[in-house]
């Protein structure tokens, strides 16, 4: 028995949907509006949750939760009218006189099932898209950051229209319950597990869906003639694996791949970095997140556990399961049979695996799933059009890491395992919307061989008119010419 609430909602949200009124260009930027309010007027209590639930720092939890969705929100704002307009397409001669567009229409009452570990970035992207879209919306944030959680639910409520967006909070069992019912369009970030939980329900409504989910995401690092090069490239690589909610994050570095003869130059300077962004103590940095919760300590715990990795780890390793800390560790060589190279390790562990050549790093990557992003550090060119031609990943980043994510111009999604649809800017609106093919025919001419009876002549003009040869169907139809 499915609860009376839930379904009163789904309904309300039915009936906002049908009414027409999110389909209205005012209702889109009213909305968009207060999800602008809720991040300037809520900043610190948006903040001190993601504090409270992972140990964010406020500069972290601005620049990758709250100023990254305050661009996208501007973002939308500025050109929601031009994504809404209908597209003009060209048509061939054999249609004339017609005219035809691409018109967007939203897909009705759409569902979002977020993630821990970005809990208000990855909450409000895909609604930013879904609202804009002119959609009606539920939102289910992760049950795993309970503040965020609450806190949506509250601001959603007081600053959006709450007949047509609603939070429905819980964990995996109301997750289940909302997959019974029939929705437009799922969005779902979360992991591969859950992702065909969600696709097989969804398939019973013949819903929709984009999956978000993770993978390993791998940096091949080369060697740079000039130092400047190969310290920055270690920073944004320290950056991209510690800096970004310690490590769990979808794109994140999950491993290196680097040659032998590069190894002790490139650890030594991962050391050095790690130090400069989080002291001789980490665990008395502000600046680093601590793990979400004592399952995903546990689970990180036990990646160390396994025989031979411990003995592999170079650098840091210690862990206090009190503050949920793990200290930014570095690994070389672990067993690649063992968990921590088989599964996302989603946390401050990182692996480097060494190779005769850094050209075998494409038979490395290409013998494994698809990952989600790849990163290479590398001034070979020969190697880059390899690695673009050869492998395939959501995205490949030179030189940098997780900056594609923030760019509003760029899709953003995977591709085999790392799951499938693209949002962030226009591509979340198009993500959320379906566009609708409108035809206009005029009667000026009418193509009598497109007509019954068949005759062999009215074949031939059909192949010379399908092959576009305007002169042949003229030829024809004058009976100057008998074949197309
Ligand atoms: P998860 O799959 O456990 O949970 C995701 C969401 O699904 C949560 O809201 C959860 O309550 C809900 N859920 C869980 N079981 C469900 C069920 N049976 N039916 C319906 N809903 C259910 O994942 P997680 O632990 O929140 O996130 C970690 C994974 O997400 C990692 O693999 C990570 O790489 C991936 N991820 C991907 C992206 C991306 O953008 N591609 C972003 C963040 C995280």
């Amino acid at each position: 028995m499915l609860n009376d609430h839930l379904e009163a909602d789904l309904k309300e949200l039915r009936e906002a949907f049908n009414s027409g009124k999110t389909k209205e260009t005012s209702w889109r930027i009213s909305q968009l509006n207060g999800l602008l309010r809720i991040l300037e007027d809520r900043e610190n209590d948006i903040s001190m949750a993601l504090k409270q639930d992972l140990g964010k720092h406020h500069v972290e939890a601005y620049r990758d939760e709250i100023g990254t969705v305050v661009k996208t929100v501007n973002n939308a704002l500025v050109n929601l009218k031009q994504w809404m307009a209908a597209k003009k397409t060209r048509l061939p001669i054999a249609a004339f006189p017609s005219t035809a567009s691409l018109v967007p229409e939203p897909l009705g009452v759409v569902l979002i099932i977020s993630s821990w570990n970005f809990p208000i970035g990855l909450s409000l992207e895909p609604l930013i898209g879904a609202l804009a879209a002119g959609n009606a919306v539920v939102l289910k944030p992760s049950e795993l950051a309970p503040a965020c959680s609450s806190l949506l639910a509250e601001t959603i409520r007081d600053y959006l229209d709450n007949s047509a967006v609603k939070v429905i909070e819980g964990g995996s069992d109301k997750g289940e319950r909302l997959l019974q019912y029939k929705f437009d369009k799922i969005f779902f970030t979360g992991s591969t597990r859950v992702g065909k939980v969600v696709m097989s329900s969804a398939a019973q409504h013949l819903t929709p869906v984009t999956l978000e989910l993770g993978g390993k995401c791998p940096a091949v690092v080369g060697s740079f003639s000039s130092s400047r090069e190969n310290n920055m490239a270690v920073k944004r690589i320290v950056w991209g694996k510690f800096g970004l909610c310690a490590g769990q994050a979808c794109i994140a570095v999950d491993y290196i791949l680097t040659e032998k003869k590069n190894l002790s130059n490139l650890v030594e300077s991962l050391k050095r970095y790690i130090k400069q962004c989080y002291g001789d103590d980490p665990n008395g940095s502000h600046s680093i997140s601590k793990i979400v919760n004592k399952k995903h300590f546990s689970r990180l715990k036990s990646l160390l556990d396994e025989p031979m990795v411990k003995s592999s780890v170079v650098y840091g390793g210690s862990l206090d399961e009190e503050s949920l800390f793990i200290e930014p560790t570095i690994l070389v060589d672990p067993p690649i049979h063992a968990t921590i190279m088989t599964e996302e390790i989603f946390g401050p562990l990182l692996p480097v695996i060494t190779l005769e050549s850094i050209e075998d790093s494409i038979n490395f990557i290409r013998a494994r799933p698809n990952p989600l992003a790849l990163y290479a550090f590398t001034e070979n060119e020969s190697l880059q059009k390899r690695l673009v031609s050869e492998t395939s990943s959501g995205s490949i980043m030179f030189n940098d890491t997780i900056l594609q994510y923030a760019v509003d111009t760029l899709p953003f999604g995977g591709v085999g395992g790392s799951g499938f649809g693209r949002y962030h800017g226009k591509y979340s609106f198009d993500n959320f919307s379906h566009e609708k093919v409108v035809m206009m025919r005029g009667f000026l001419v009418d193509f009598w061989f497109r007509y019954p009876p068949w005759t062999a002549q009215k074949l031939q003009l059909l192949k010379a008119g399908l092959r576009y040869d305007y002169l042949g169907v003229l030829l024809i139809a004058l009976g100057l010419k008998s074949k197309a």
